[in-house]
């Protein structure tokens, strides 16, 4: 089966309720899923942790019912963050499967390998238990989803050269930045043979969103393409990239990255210096280079809406707005039902979960300076 380069990320789902992140829109989903196949994309990325555990059961309600098996690739994860013993990670894959409604996954993964989990990994043997999951048929290809820096991917590589992929964030953002180190890993992966599965492409949807001197640059260059499509074109063009996921939560979203990925052609260098002239810009704007990924929020005594918060202060930032905020007034509408960022006791659960490796406590005093010194009402 010819396995196109676009994979559809199951972490940012349709919802009904958008305050609800197990209330999936299950129509809509079966939508898109049946509409990504028609178009011959194949590859579906879950796991554990996505919305609230909703996310498998319901591409296991989605997928493997209503499809052949041979026409689809499914990728899920071991949750290293909430395992606690060998026998969490038989009874939680086994839970995977019966989800998922499987017998088999295409790809499996240790999910957010970093400085604080992969310690966890190697005393759970969890490489191990994946590899042993393999000979039994039960996975076809094992790897490990990978947050941290350089330094760590080189010495897992070399700890376990088993593996068959990795899963890293790359995008012409984060290619240069000192924190993520998306070229570093790159090479790294590269070096040791491994295919390469990319990871928030458009940064947690910043990349759909870019300021308009870069949207402008975008067009000039190329009229009919969306500024969303530098982001995953700039991810799939890499030698040794298997695929990009993109977390769609809109059929339009889908549409349009069918559209430039169901021939797609690499970006040539000249393309591929536009968009890291682009990075360069959008770096220069962006205040807290958080990704959405929610990994912060369980740990969290307060329920401060972290992501939430920053994802208004980027844009209030970005916007900087002379009289009213609509950015304000959203955020004292969130303080009403979450916790407010001054509520915050700097306890530092939320830093030791974020894979991004933000000052949370830092950032969230910022956030009480621009929304809670001048309250919009
Ligand atoms: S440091 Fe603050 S925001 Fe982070 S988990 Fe603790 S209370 Fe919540
Ligand atoms: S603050 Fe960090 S852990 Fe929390 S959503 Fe943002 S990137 Fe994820």
């Amino acid at each position: 089966m010819e396995q196109k380069k676009l994979g559809f990320g199951l972490m940012r789902l349709p919802l009904k309720d958008s305050r609800d992140q197990t209330s999936v829109d299950m129509e809509q989903l079966k939508k898109m899923v049946d509409a990504f196949l028609e178009n011959g994309f194949t590859y579906f990325d879950t796991a554990y942790m996505y919305h609230d555990g909703v996310s498998e059961t319901a591409i296991g309600e989605a997928l493997a019912p209503r499809h052949p098996r041979d026409s689809f690739t499914l990728a899920t994860k071991m949750p290293l963050m909430i395992i606690r013993t060998e026998a969490d990670q038989e009874r939680i894959f086994k839970e995977q499967l019966v989800k998922c409604k499987v017998d088999h996954f295409d790809y499996y993964m240790a999910h957010n390998v970093c400085n604080l989990f992969y310690p966890i990994a190697q005393k759970l043997k969890t490489f191990e238990f994946m590899q042993r999951m393999k000979d039994e048929g039960k996975i076809r290809k094992i790897g490990f989803s990978f947050h941290d820096d350089a330094e760590l991917l080189e010495k897992v590589l070399n700890d376990h050269p088993e593996v068959d992929f990795v899963q890293l964030q790359i995008n012409y953002v984060d290619w240069d930045s000192a924190a993520i180190q998306s070229h570093k890993c790159y090479d790294i992966a590269v070096k040791h043979g491994k295919e390469v599965i990319v990871m928030e492409p458009v940064k947690g949807g910043m990349l759909a969103k870019v300021p308009a001197d870069v949207s402008k640059i975008f067009r000039e260059y190329e009229p009919g393409l969306s500024d969303v499509s530098w982001a995953i074109r700039f991810a799939a063009s890499h030698d040794g990239v298997g695929i990009v996921l993109s977390g769609m939560s809109e059929i339009d979203q889908l549409m349009d990255n069918m559209s430039y990925m169901k021939d797609f052609e690499p970006m040539n260098d000249k393309e591929k210096d536009v968009a890291l002239r682009a990075a360069s810009i959008i770096n220069g704007t962006i205040a807290i280079p958080c990704t959405n990924c929610r990994y912060c929020v369980k740990s969290c005594p307060r329920d401060v809406a972290i992501p939430e918060y920053f994802s208004l202060y980027n844009t209030d930032v970005l916007a900087n707005p002379a009289g009213f905020s609509i950015q304000s007034a959203y955020y004292l509408n969130l303080t009403k039902v979450h916790g407010k960022a001054s509520d915050c006791i700097a306890c530092g659960n939320c830093e030791n979960e974020c894979p991004q490796h933000i000052k949370i406590i830092d950032m969230l005093k910022d956030v009480v300076e621009r929304f809670e010194s001048n309250p919009p009402f």
